[in-house]
């Protein structure tokens, strides 16, 4: 038996998604949602669960990220060959795009755990002789091209996914689409389930929606309308045909255009949101279905700085595949929990004096900010009003940044912009640095080297966040608007810091950037540095309650055994 056939030998969830950030070799993911999916897949393996995941092979990689002298930023291509990190599988499938028939095939990666856990990853390629050239091409680019190709690429990972684990003989339990891209595959579900009888209309075949939603979950994302991928019909018919019925589709997906996250959630008999706060916001968005929470999380071993892990297996052993046991973090003395964190920010600096030629003070209280360079995380918030900050400073506060914007993505290339220009101009009075190229190798190091973690998105748009996790397990306190999982991790004064008004007291139309530069201003100023630099017993214990109280809870491995009980098994 081929040794990959083992896999197919048991009973599968199969993971769905349109990218995935497993390790800094295989440029396939954007930000927060590819690294949320390599995450999750970890986690399946370290506890063995039974996965299989599916995603593209992007042979384009997602870009590499330089920054030019005028703050604006340049795309180059990152291409990578599957070939050195996978193998190839022997079984193909076709799917049929304008009514040519595009071959299909599958790179292995296996995802292996310490604890001898392994899932298998399906990357799928459209790159082979005898596909038109176009069609060779749909399996290269990230969030590339225009809304066909996206449209093509979802029909490679929908129906292409489902045939392919059909071809090579995997047998899945459910179906678990990580956002709406993937939600064709319901498609192909439907036409398995159907029953091969006349119904009592005379129709050849009944189509069992219920058979197909008991064996689909559905992960939304998105907290806004727009963000929600739709196509024209028009242009559905003349890429993908008719599959199932066009009437029977509209009835899924919507009259007016294929929607596709209300395809997935009429055929996904578990719904959930990735934050308690998320679940509420996409309830009132898609009013009349059931839709659960389950607040997302980060893999503890992928994050912790080797300072830590250093730590945490000295002193809580087997806390990498249960980090529940991190909520005794009180048995670390204070001085080794300081000793780690200056370990941290120590390889952070050198990295920053080596990329950057900028030379930090390890004395300084640094701040921390790096993520996607999307318009509504505002990252240039703290620039609101730079006369003031330099105030505050006085010299004792250090910036650190970094992200890339969607190529496409002016807005987002203007914040960057925004805040090279301003740390150019005050660089003098506050010492801070914009980090080119952010990854998850520089996140590595950026974000447990800090001291502070700022995220400052409009509410309520940061569906979960999960870069303030990676900074709670690493005892770096978030410093936050209370959006997403900070909501349900925040305690004032306690694992962290909230900027600007409670949840309660927001209102989707009120512009709350004044109030949050003001609030932001005023706790760093107030609070948060007079503890730093006064009272360092205080500030270890705020870092500890950030491992003890966020980290503990705040991970995959929590997450991964909530969606088998809840959504898996049920
Ligand atoms: C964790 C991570 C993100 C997600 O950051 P958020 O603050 O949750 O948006 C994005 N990019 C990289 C490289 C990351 O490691």
């Amino acid at each position: 038996m081929e040794d990959w056939k083992v896999y197919t030998q048991r009973e599968r969830i199969a993971y769905f998604t349109m990218e995935i950030g497993l390790t800094q070799d295989l440029p396939t993911y954007s930000g927060g949602l590819g690294i949320l999916a390599g995450d999750t897949i970890k986690s399946a393996a370290d506890l063995k669960v039974p996965v299989v995941a599916v995603t593209l092979c992007h042979r384009k990689g997602y870009f590499r990220q330089t920054i030019d002298a005028s703050g604006w930023q340049h795309e180059h291509p990152r291409e990578w060959r599957p070939e050195d990190h996978m193998e190839l599988l022997p079984v193909k499938t076709l799917v049929a795009i304008e009514e040519r028939d595009v071959k299909v095939q599958a790179w292995l990666y296996r995802v292996k755990s310490p604890t001898g856990g392994v899932v298998p990853v399906l990357f799928l390629d459209t790159d082979i002789p005898g596909n038109a050239d176009a069609d060779r091409r749909l399996t290269d680019h990230l969030y590339g091209g225009d809304l066909e190709y996206r449209l093509k690429q979802e029909i490679v990972l929908g129906i292409g996914g489902y045939r392919i684990l059909r071809a090579l003989g995997f047998d899945i339990r459910k179906y678990h689409m990580n956002e709406g891209h993937a939600s064709l595959l319901t498609l192909e579900l439907l036409n398995h389930c159907r029953s091969h009888v006349r119904d009592r209309w005379d129709n050849l075949f009944a189509w069992d929606t219920t058979e197909v939603s008991r064996r689909c979950v559905f992960t939304t994302h998105t907290p806004v309308e727009a963000g929600h991928d739709r196509f024209p019909w028009e242009m559905v018919r003349r890429i993908m045909g008719s599959p199932v019925p066009e009437t029977l589709l509209k009835q899924l997906a919507g009259e007016d255009e294929l929607n596709t996250t209300l395809l997935a959630m009429n055929l996904s008999e578990f719904v959930n949101g990735v934050a308690k706060k998320h679940g509420e916001v996409s309830k009132a968005l898609f009013p009349g279905f059931e839709i659960h929470a389950i607040t997302n999380g980060v893999h503890p071993f992928t994050w912790v700085s080797p300072y830590f892990v250093n730590l945490f297996d000295r002193y809580l052993p087997g806390w990498a595949n249960e980090p529940e046991m991190l909520v005794r973090v009180d048995l670390i003395p204070d001085r080794d929990i300081w000793e780690a964190h200056m370990g941290a920010k120590a390889y952070l600096f050198q990295y920053i004096r080596e990329t950057a030629g900028v030379e930090l003070d390890p004395e300084v209280l640094t701040i921390g900010f790096a993520r996607r360079a999307a318009a509504y995380k505002r990252g240039d918030l703290i620039f609101s009003d730079p006369e003031r900050l330099i105030d505050i400073a006085g010299g004792r506060l250090q910036l650190v940044f970094g992200g890339k914007a969607h190529p496409k993505d002016t807005p987002g290339k203007e914040i960057i912009r925004n805040i090279v220009n301003n740390i150019r101009k005050y660089g003098d009075r506050i010492r801070a640095v914009y980090l080119p190229n952010y990854n998850m190798e520089v996140a590595y190091r950026l974000i447990p080297g800090v001291d502070l973690w700022l995220n400052n998105p409009i509410r309520p748009l940061e569906a979960s966040g999960t870069s303030g996790m990676k900074a709670a397990l690493n005892g770096v306190p978030n410093f936050s608007v209370l959006d997403g999982w900070w909501i349900e991790g925040h305690i004032e004064g306690v694992t962290g810091w909230s900027i600007g008004p409670e949840p309660k007291d927001v209102r989707p139309e009120m512009d709350a950037s004044p109030t949050d530069a003001t609030d932001l201003y005023r706790k760093l100023e107030q609070v948060i540095m007079p503890l730093y630099y006064g009272d360092r017993t205080g500030w270890i214990r705020v870092m500890k309650n950030a491992i003890g109280k966020n980290g503990y809870y705040f991970n995959t491995h929590v997450m991964m055994r909530r969606y088998v009980t809840e959504a898996y098994i049920a």
